[in-house]
C-alpha cells in the first residue's frame, strides 16, 4: 500500500518562514490570503488530496481508459468523475481563478500548494483539471470579452474543462510544421480540420463540454511559426450568447496505451469542420499558446515535485521499517534480529538526496510561482519587469529539473524497497513510471534547456540570471558575519561567480558556432538548477534558525540536510562544468553517418 500525507509543515515553512509570503501577500493585495484562511485551506486540501485523490491513484493506474470507437467516447477508470465533482463542489477548481470569473483570488503560489498534494496524490487525475487553468490565462489574457463570459466562467466553475492541442503526429517540438487548417465562414467562426495527438483529456466523462485551445493555420498564413493562430474549439458547440448548441466535429479517434498515467486519457483529437473561433491576433497564435504553456510549464515541474515526494515519503517508511543485515560499524539495535537499513550509508544517500531536491526543489518552485503573483499585482514598472525576467529564467529550470529529479527520486525511492519496489504492491513502480512522462510533455528537457542558455541567457542578455546572482550575494553580503552560515555562504559565493564565468565561457565560444549552446545546454542547465537549489538551502537554514515557530529538531533537520547537500549534490556542478568546457567537438565530430559503422 503506497500513501500519501500532505508535507503540511515544510509546505508551510517554505511559504511562510522562507519565502515570507503572508507579507508578500498582503503588499499584493490579496485581501482573501489571511494567514488563518490559508492555513484552513491547507488542512483541507490535504484531507481532500489524502482521502479522496489518493486512494484512487493505484485503482486508476491499473484500469486505465476506455474508448469508445463508435461514439469516441472516452471513460475515466471508476472514481475519478465523483472526485471530480467534490473537487468542484469544494471550490478547488477556482482557487487562483480572478473573482471576476467566478474563482476565489487566491494568490498563484499559494494555489501551486494544492497542486503539489494533487499530483502527489493521483497524478494521472490532476491531468483533467490541469490544462484548464493554462486555458483560463490564456482566455483571460487573450480572449474577446465575449469569449470569456461564453467560455471562461463555465471553466472556472469546473464545469468545463480546458485542454492544450498543439502536437501533430509530424510536429511536436517543431510547432512550425504543423498542418491543421482553418477556414473562414460568414459568421466569423472558422473550419477547423486535422488532426492532434497526444492530446491530455482530450475526451473523458468528467464534464459535458470540453474548451479546446487547437493551434491551426489560416488560408493566407505564412510558412512556419509565424503563421500559426490559435482557435477555442469546443467539443459542444457554443454560441455568441454562452448558448450549448449541437455537437462539433471533433472527436476521439484513439487512446494511447503508455508507459504511466494510465488514469489521463491521452487522446489522438480529430477535428472535421469542427467549429472555432480565434483568440488573439491572426498568426500570432503561439503568443496565446505561450500564456498557456508558462502556466503549465511550471505546473509540470511541481508534478515532479510531488511524485518525488509521495516517493521518499514511503522509502522513508520502508527504511525505518525493513530489517537487513548489521550496520558496518556494529549493531545499532541489539534488540532487533537485524538492523533498519536506514542505519546502511547507501540507504542514507539515497533517502537524503531524495530529501535534499524534494525541499529544495519545493522552496525553487514555490518562489518562482510567487514571481507570477508579483506580476499580476504590483504597480511598480521596475518591479514587475525584473519579476517578468527572473520567471523567464526560472521557468525551465523549475519544469527540467524538478522533473529530472522527478525520475531520479522516484527511481531511488523505489531502489530503496529492494525487489520490494520492482513489484506493484508497494505502488514503487507505478510512481516512476507516472514520473517519466514530465520530463517529456510540455517541451522535452532538451528543449527546456535551450529556452534557458539560447533564449532567456543569449537572446535575452541574461536579465533573469542578474537578477538570481544579485540575490544570492544580497543573502551571502545580509551574512557575512554570520559563523553559523559561514559553511554554506562561502561556497555559495564562489559558485555564483563560476555560474557567471561559465556563462560568459559560453557565450564566447557561441559567438563562432552556434552549435556551442545546444552543446552546452542541458548540462547548463543542471548546473544551475544545482547553484540555485544551494542559494535554498541556504536560506532554508537560516530562516529555520531565525523562524519562532521552528523547533531545534526542525533547525538540527535543515541544517544537517543542507550539508548534505553541499557536501553531496553540489559538487555535480564540477561535472557539468567539466563537460561545457569541453565544447562541441566531442559531440560532433562523429559523422553522423558512421554511429553504427
Ligand atoms: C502522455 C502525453 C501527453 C501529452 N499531452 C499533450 C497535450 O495535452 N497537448 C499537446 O499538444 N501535446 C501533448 N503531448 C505531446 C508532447 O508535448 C510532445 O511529445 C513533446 O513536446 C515532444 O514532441 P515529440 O514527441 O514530437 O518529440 P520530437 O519533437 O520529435 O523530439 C524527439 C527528440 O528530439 C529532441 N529534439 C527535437 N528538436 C530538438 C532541438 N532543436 N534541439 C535539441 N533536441 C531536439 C527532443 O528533445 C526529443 O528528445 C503529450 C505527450 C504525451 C506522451
Amino acid at each position: 500500500m503506497n500513501r500519501y500525507e500532505a508535507p503540511l509543515r515544510d509546505m508551510r515553512f517554505t511559504l511562510f518562514d522562507v519565502l515570507g509570503a503572508e507579507a508578500l501577500y498582503a503588499r499584493l493585495g490579496f485581501a482573501g490570503a489571511q494567514r488563518d484562511v490559508m492555513d484552513a485551506v491547507l488542512d483541507e486540501a490535504a484531507r481532500f488530496t489524502q482521502t479522496v485523490l489518493a486512494p484512487l491513484n493505484a485503482s486508476g493506474d491499473a484500469i486505465g481508459c476506455a474508448h469508445n470507437r463508435e461514439t469516441g467516447a472516452v471513460s475515466s477508470p471508476p472514481g475519478f468523475i465523483q472526485a471530480y465533482q467534490q473537487f468542484v463542489e469544494g471550490g478547488w477548481n477556482g482557487l487562483v481563478a480572478p473573482e471576476a470569473f467566478g474563482g476565489q483570488g487566491m494568490p498563484e503560489s499559494f494555489g501551486v500548494v494544492l497542486k503539489e498534494m494533487i499530483d502527489a496524490a493521483n497524478l494521472a487525475w490532476g491531468n483533467y483539471p490541469l490544462l484548464s487553468h493554462g486555458a483560463t490565462e490564456a482566455l483571460r489574457h487573450h480572449g474577446e470579452p465575449w469569449q470569456q463570459d461564453a467560455f471562461l466562467r463555465p471553466i472556472v466553475e469546473g464545469r468545463w474543462t480546458g485542454t492544450m492541442c498543439l502536437t501533430e503526429p509530424h510536429c511536436g517540438t517543431d510547432l512550425g510544421l504543423l498542418k491543421t487548417k482553418a477556414v473562414p465562414d460568414a459568421d466569423g467562426s472558422y473550419a477547423i480540420s486535422g488532426t492532434k495527438i497526444f492530446i491530455t483529456a482530450g475526451d473523458h466523462d468528467l464534464t459535458d463540454n470540453i474548451v479546446h485551445l487547437v493551434l491551426a493555420r489560416l488560408p493566407d498564413a505564412p510558412a512556419g511559426t509565424k503563421g500559426i493562430s490559435t482557435f477555442i474549439v469546443p467539443k459542444v458547440r457554443v454560441g455568441r450568447d454562452g448558448a450549448a448548441g449541437e455537437r462539433n466535429g471533433v472527436r476521439c479517434g484513439s487512446i494511447e496505451h503508455k508507459m504511466g498515467i494510465h488514469g489521463s486519457a491521452t487522446c489522438v483529437m480529430n477535428f472535421d469542420d469542427a467549429q472555432g473561433w480565434l483568440i488573439g491576433q491572426p498568426n500570432k497564435g503561439l503568443q496565446v499558446m505561450f500564456t498557456m504553456m508558462n502556466t503549465a510549464r511550471l505546473a509540470v515541474g511541481i508534478q515532479g515535485l510531488g511524485l518525488s515526494d509521495r516517493a521518499y515519503q514511503n522509502a522513508l517508511a520502508y527504511a525505518r521499517d525493513r530489517l537487513q543485515m548489521r550496520s558496518l560499524s556494529g549493531a545499532k539495535f541489539p534488540d532487533k534480529p537485524a538492523d533498519p537499513i536506514i542505519v546502511h550509508p547507501d540507504v542514507r544517500r539515497m533517502l537524503l538526496t531524495c530529501k535534499a531536491l524534494v525541499e529544495g526543489g519545493r522552496m525553487l518552485s514555490y518562489h518562482a510561482a510567487t514571481m507570477v503573483d508579483v506580476i499580476e499585482r504590483t504597480d511598480d514598472a521596475d518591479e514587475k519587469r525584473r519579476a517578468d525576467e527572473l520567471l523567464g529564467f526560472l521557468t525551465p529550470i523549475v519544469k527540467a529539473c524538478l522533473t529530472e529529479w522527478g525520475v531520479e527520486c522516484t527511481y531511488h525511492a523505489l531502489q530503496c524497497f529492494g525487489g520490494h519496489g520492482y513489484i506493484a504492491e508497494h505502488g514503487m513502480e507505478q510512481l516512476a513510471r507516472d514520473a517519466r512522462i514530465t520530463t517529456l510533455y510540455e517541451g522535452t528537457t532538451g528543449i527546456q534547456a535551450l529556452d534557458l542558455l539560447g533564449r532567456k541567457i543569449m537572446q535575452l542578455q541574461g536579465a533573469g540570471l542578474r537578477h538570481f546572482i544579485g540575490m544570492i550575494e544580497a543573502f551571502c553580503a545580509e551574512h557575512a558575519g554570520d559563523e553559523r552560515l559561514a559553511e554554506f555562504t562561502g561556497p555559495l559565493a564562489a559558485k555564483a561567480k563560476e555560474w557567471q564565468a561559465l556563462t560568459m565561457e559560453i557565450g564566447q565560444r557561441a559567438v563562432g558556432n552556434a552549435d556551442e549552446i545546444g552543446a552546452a545546454s542541458v548540462d547548463y542547465l543542471f548546473y544551475s538548477g544545482y547553484v540555485a537549489l544551494a542559494y535554498w538551502w541556504a536560506r532554508a537554514v537560516a530562516a529555520a534558525d531565525a523562524a519562532s515557530s521552528a523547533t531545534d529538531d526542525i533547525r538540527t533537520m535543515k541544517r544537517e540536510t543542507a550539508r548534505f547537500y553541499f557536501a553531496r549534490i553540489l559538487p555535480r556542478t564540477l561535472s557539468h562544468a567539466a563537460a561545457i568546457r569541453t565544447g562541441a567537438a566531442p559531440l560532433l565530430a562523429l559523422d553522423a553517418a558512421l554511429f553504427d559503422s
